[in-house]
């Protein structure tokens, strides 16, 4: 294996973990509208400030044996999950955006930077979303301005592999997304004399069209989403016999993640014979 490519991989690894552990803050902070900088993290029950030995992502959790260092409060397993997950779609992010080690370049780190971002974002709706069934407009609409610019900051490297759509493209993407649904709310609540569909959906679907774009946007990602949305539905309903549906924010944003993941595999699946006419790396 090349040696530098090996290293991506490392630093994608140690990467991943530590912004896993910053997503767990996200993920506890932002529902309450608390700040994830200040004050830092303390221990729930004794309220002891915790240190970077309690820190290290994963580590910490097993040598602590899932315990507080002080009054031996259990601490949740998903901490070190959270982690886990940041660290596995870290990987799954680079082998996507640096697939050879001839590509491991500027643009390419870039890409998978930008990316990367992204399947966090991604992460954090889902979690949020189901959990208190709202999506913080910091992964939605505070986000979306900053999308474009990671988009034209990409064409500007010169990146051209998959998934670098360009800033129109971004533009176009962003406006169609959270437009298109919007409407999409207003006559799905003039109809059913009810809120169908939520604003946190519309503004999420924004975001999303800014990182993939407009094609994506409408044909995969809504249609993908409807899909898991159904078969989770279903699922539910068969397991527990009542009808509480997953979120369709919370069903479209895995649809993005794999459509930024797999997209040129499953594209041709939906439309046979169509072409995918740009960011195909
Ligand atoms: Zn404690």
């Amino acid at each position: 294996m090349d040696p530098f490519w090996a290293l991506g991989h490392v630093f994608a690894a140690l990467f991943g973990l530590i912004i896993g552990s910053f997503l767990n803050v996200c993920i506890l902070r932002w529902p309450e509208d608390r700040s994830v900088i200040a004050p830092r993290s303390h221990c729930p029950r004794c309220g002891t400030t915790l240190g970077v030995a309690d820190l290290v992502p994963v580590l910490s959790w097993v040598v602590l044996r899932g315990k507080c260092r002080h009054c031996e409060a259990p601490v949740s397993g998903q901490y070190a999950l959270i982690e886990l997950l940041g660290m596995f779609l870290s990987l799954l992010t680079f082998r996507r955006f640096v697939p050879t080690p001839h590509l491991l370049d500027l643009p390419h780190f870039a890409a998978w930077l930008v990316f990367y971002s992204f399947m966090c974002m991604l992460v954090i709706a889902i979690y949020v979303d189901i959990r208190h069934r709202i999506i913080p407009d910091e992964v939605t609409i505070y986000a979306t301005p900053v999308a474009i610019g990671m988009m034209g900051t990409l064409e500007w490297l010169g990146y051209d592999g998959w998934g670098g759509i360009g800033l129109k493209q971004s533009l176009i993407g962003a406006t169609v997304g959270g437009v298109g649904l919007a409407i999409a709310a207003l006559v799905t609540a003039f109809l059913l004399r009810r809120e169908g569909l939520g604003w946190g959906d519309v503004k999420l679907l924004g975001l999303i069209g800014a990182f993939v774009g407009p094609i994506p946007v409408i044909f995969a990602v809504l249609l993908l989403g409807s899909v898991l949305g159904s078969v989770t539905g279903l699922a539910h309903l068969a397991i527990t016999r009542r009808r509480s549906l997953l979120p369709f924010g919370a069903s479209l944003a895995p649809a993005a993640m794999l459509w930024v993941l797999y997209g040129d595999l499953f594209f041709p699946l939906f439309f046979p014979g169509l072409a995918l006419r740009y960011g195909v790396g």
